[in-house]
């Protein structure tokens, strides 16, 4: 058994590449917005990820690189829009409702913690109606600091005063689980098949999930 239930109360659950499948994002990112790009600058789609690669990876960990007003602005490209534009791509992973639907009947306080931006938040809500699982919905954005550094941890116990012996994170990001830990949150579950569309990844640091099912035993 992955996590004895009896011990926790709080279950903390990331969103994209966890709830919901990455290929969304990672087709956004990858393809989508370097085609659109493209478009504007006139430029071939090969150059548009090359001018583009740097940008992404210089701001990778930081809030601003969840935040949509700043690339919006940093591209001239309105970003909220086009997600609205290939939101059919929007999906959750396996097994995910049958988990909430679960924990639901039970006893735990479920929190949904996301660096998603505000505007990518709601839309993923309104296609995936996921909203009635949690209890509290949580967006660094609205904390000030993401996942990966500890104000963020620091100033969530203050809003949901949880225990960190008796709650458990899921999240696919390693920097946010790192985070997590550093922090003492005791119980820690990794994702290994975040993508649909990607192989499956090798986590060596925590104990890892392919799919939901196998949290669900003795839930
Ligand atoms: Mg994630």
């Amino acid at each position: 058994m992955m996590i004895d239930w009896e011990k926790i109360d709080t279950v903390l659950l990331d969103m994209d590449g966890t709830l919901l499948d990455l290929n969304f994002d990672n087709h956004f990112w990858h393809e989508f917005v370097p085609l659109k790009y493209a478009e504007q600058h006139n430029i071939s789609v090969e150059s548009a990820k090359m001018q583009l690669r740097p940008q992404f990876k210089s701001m990778e960990g930081k809030l601003e690189w969840y935040c949509l007003d700043y690339w919006s602005e940093a591209l001239n490209l309105n970003i909220t829009e086009l997600k609205v534009e290939i939101s059919g791509l929007i999906a959750i992973l396996p097994h995910v409702t049958e988990f909430l639907e679960k924990l639901q009947q039970s006893s735990q306080k479920v929190i949904l913690v996301t660096n998603a931006h505000r505007d990518s938040l709601d839309l993923k809500m309104e296609k995936t109606c996921l909203q009635q699982f949690f209890h509290h919905i949580i967006s660094s954005h609205d904390i000030g600091f993401p996942k990966e550094n500890q104000q963020f941890w620091n100033q969530l116990q203050r809003q949901q005063s949880f225990d960190k012996n008796t709650t458990v994170l899921i999240d696919d990001s390693l920097a946010v689980l790192n985070s997590a830990q550093l922090f003492g949150i005791k119980h820690l579950i990794s994702v290994s098949k975040p993508d649909t569309q990607q192989p499956i990844r090798t986590i060596l640091n925590y104990p890892a999930i392919e799919d939901f099912r196998e949290l669900m035993v003795g839930l």
